[in-house]
């Protein structure tokens, strides 16, 4: 496998991929350890994913700019990530004891009753590549935690960070074999969906995440799918701070080149507001400085795949021939590797596109509405359910349209905001199940009920 920096299209290193032998072996390897690691006690297990978060302070630098290099964050973004992984781990270290440890739920003389959460076992996690270190965290630490093996299987365009994962787990003296990264690309992944594993925890798109359930459901076994969004923002009427909601929602829509899961998407604004947001909105899009992802003043870095530069380009071209107009960018950069510009398209609507499938760009369309009826009628017009945002300054107006979306996360005067103490969750396309949160970290323990009676 040929990793290629996208900055610059060249070869970084040449890979040797496992073999449906050699991930076989590993499966195995892992059930081995797992035994051994679930009859540690959870204290000791926190102690060494604290070792975990240690190496991975240590060694933020170097693994920031490797991520740079095989995906094209900026690398502000890429400390960023890290940083914001290890406060994940904090959470789940501070918190984890409290919700897996055994509890007596009810008791009389001579009768007790009690849950204790046990492991599942040896765990796939299928991970995304546009957060690699948070959407793994999600889901490595608290399994774990819990007493499982995991083998992790990055995207293509992440595997030297998954092998560095690795590393640090192994420097961290875990049992042989409880964690390890498969390398390979989708098939790879395809042969863990093939083996008997007892837990299959996927981040990716709605496509690979439908075909990976209909596989996993006959197993019978555990499974969650975190998968994408076309996550809408409402600009409500009377709002004085329109600049600051331009600015949030400009990070929102182009954060991480806009190849976030839960991305602002599309964008509608209350008519009596609309002129003067797109024309705040398009002022910030203008000073957002694309270039080199290792300068660390460039916000704007370039794709992670090419081959998004023409579904973004489709996208634009499928809005202008249905009246949409462009007040930014609109093309990829004429330059060594897949840079494209930040775009904003008006005059949108749900003919188009880029109104109502996955643009995962740096690419977003502002559509008009009249009141709030006509903005939650277009928010909810979608099959995906992650998250949804409302700018307002009045709480109860925003909860009122949040409380009728079908989606895992509301957010009032924020966007693109992912908090280690609240569940993580979709619904309809965007998936099912929990990562984060006291919810996130009983995703991947099976509870079971003792009925211990002292005497017949
Ligand atoms: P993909 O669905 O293309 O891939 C996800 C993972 O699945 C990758 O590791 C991929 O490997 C692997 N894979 C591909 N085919 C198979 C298969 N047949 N069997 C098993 N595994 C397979 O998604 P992307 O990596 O492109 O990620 C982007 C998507 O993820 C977006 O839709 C985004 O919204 C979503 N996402 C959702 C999040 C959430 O929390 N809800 C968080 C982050 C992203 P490979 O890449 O090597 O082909």
């Amino acid at each position: 496998m040929k990793i290629i920096n996208p900055a610059t299209e060249r070869v970084i290193r040449n890979l040797k991929t496992d073999t449906v032998i050699q991930i076989q072996e590993k499966f195995k390897f892992a059930k081995e350890a797992q035994l051994i690691w679930q009859k540690q006690s959870i204290d000791d297990r926190l102690e060494t994913v604290k070792k975990f978060s240690h190496l991975l302070a240590k060694r933020q630098e170097k693994l920031a700019a490797l991520l740079t290099q095989e995906m094209g964050k900026p690398i502000g973004q890429a400390r960023g990530e890290i940083e914001g992984a290890q406060a994940r781990i904090n959470y789940f270290i501070e918190n984890s004891s409290r919700y897996l440890t055994e509890e007596v739920v009810w008791e009389q003389p001579g009768l007790q009753e009690v849950i204790s959460y046990e492991p599942l076992g040896v765990i796939a996690n299928i991970s995304a590549w546009n957060y690699p270190y948070l959407v793994g965290v999600n889901v490595f630490i608290p399994a774990l935690i819990g007493g499982n093996a995991v083998l992790y299987k990055p995207s293509e365009h992440t595997q030297l960070t998954g092998l560095e994962i690795q590393r640090l787990w192994n420097q961290c003296g875990v049992p042989e074999g409880l964690f390890q990264t498969i390398t390979g690309a989708g098939d790879a992944g395809q042969t863990l969906i093939d083996l008997p594993l007892q837990g299959y925890f996927f981040t990716g798109s709605y496509t690979t995440g439908q075909a990976i359930y209909e596989q996993v459901a006959t197993k019978m076994v555990p499974c969650q799918m975190e998968l994408g969004g076309k996550d809408p923002l409402y600009v409500a009427a009377n709002n004085s701070k329109l600049k600051q909601a331009a600015a949030a929602a400009v990070d929102g829509a182009f954060y991480n080149n806009g190849q976030s899961c839960c991305a602002v998407e599309r964008i509608y604004v209350h008519q009596s507001v609309y002129h003067d947001f797109i024309n705040l909105f398009v002022q910030e899009v203008k000073q957002l400085k694309l270039g080199d992802p290792m300068d660390p003043t460039v916000y704007i870095g370039p794709l992670a795949r090419k081959q998004q530069i023409d579904v973004l380009q489709d996208q634009i071209e499928d809005a202008q021939a249905l009246g949409g107009k462009l007040l930014s960018g609109g093309q990829a950069e004429t330059r060594q590797g897949y840079f494209f510009q930040p775009t904003v398209v008006i005059n949108t609507n749900h003919n188009m596109k880029l109104m109502t499938e996955e643009t995962f760009g740096p690419l977003i369309g502002i559509q008009q509405v009249k009141d709030d009826k006509e903005a939650l009628t277009l928010m909810t017009d979608t099959p995906y359910g992650l998250t949804a945002s409302v700018f307002s300054e009045d709480q109860q107006q925003a909860r009122e349209i949040l409380d009728q979306l079908p989606t895992g996360s509301g957010y009032w005067n924020c966007s693109d905001r992912v908090s280690a103490r609240l569940p993580w969750s979709g619904r309809g396309h965007s998936g099912f199940g929990t990562t984060l949160s006291h919810l996130g970290i009983r995703s991947f323990v099976q509870p079971k009920g003792y009925h211990l009676k002292e005497n017949i």
